[in-house]
């Protein structure tokens, strides 16, 4: 495996509101999925730091925007995965404010991880955000964790399934496991690809 150019992540800061977010400058990607998709898991993989976002589990950190440099200008936003039809209509009404307006106004964001469960996959949530990022003009790469979960052809029927239903809006799609690793160089050149162009 190539040398992994998301070693070095580290947690910056959790905000409540975009105005607590690093200045507006270089360039971030955001990883958002339904609680319990193993969004923690899956961004622990991909920069090789199995403790990177437990941090963000700590009480009270579960409901904000967690920030992680990557590097002096580059960064992953964790976005809250609040289980969409458990929380309460206000909270949910606070978030889809902060997120929509993140979306559209936040110019160094540059595009959305989107993790589902492979077994459950297009649930509101993931349509929602979906949806947010078509209005704002910006690409999504769907990572459909948990792949171990699935026979190899029942994980290739989704795959083709959630690339069919979103095929007008030409996302990545692809499998990945943060149990057996597997999809993770796919996912890490992917996101090397938009946050570190002509770096990793
Ligand atoms: P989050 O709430 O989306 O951040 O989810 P977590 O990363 O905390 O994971 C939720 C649960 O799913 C934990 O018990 C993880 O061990 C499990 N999990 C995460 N990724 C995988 C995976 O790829 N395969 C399997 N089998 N379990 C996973």
């Amino acid at each position: 495996m190539n040398p992994n150019p998301f070693a070095r992540a580290r947690f910056v800061l959790g905000a409540h509101e975009l105005a607590q977010l690093p200045p507006d400058e270089g360039r971030e990607i955001a990883i958002a999925g339904r609680s319990n998709v193993g969004k923690s898991s899956v961004i622990n993989s991909i920069t090789g730091n199995a403790r990177l976002a437990r941090t963000s589990k700590t009480p009270g950190r579960t409901q904000q925007l967690n920030c992680y440099a990557i590097d002096s200008e580059n960064r992953l936003i964790d976005l809250p995965g609040y289980g969409y039809a458990r929380v309460p209509e206000k909270v949910r009404r606070h978030w889809g404010t902060v997120l929509q307006a993140y979306f559209n106004e936040r110019c160094s964001l540059y595009g959305l991880f989107l993790v589902m469960d492979v077994r459950h996959p297009l649930k509101p949530y993931d349509l929602q955000m979906l949806d947010w990022c078509r209005s704002a003009g910006l690409p999504v790469h769907v990572i459909l964790n948990k792949a171990d979960k699935l026979s190899r052809g029942a994980a290739a029927r989704v795959l083709q399934s959630v690339r069919n239903e979103l095929a007008d809006d030409n996302p990545g799609v692809q499998l990945f496991s943060a149990t057996d690793k597997s999809g993770l160089e796919e996912a890490r050149e992917r996101l090397a690809a938009w946050l570190l162009p002509g770096k990793a």
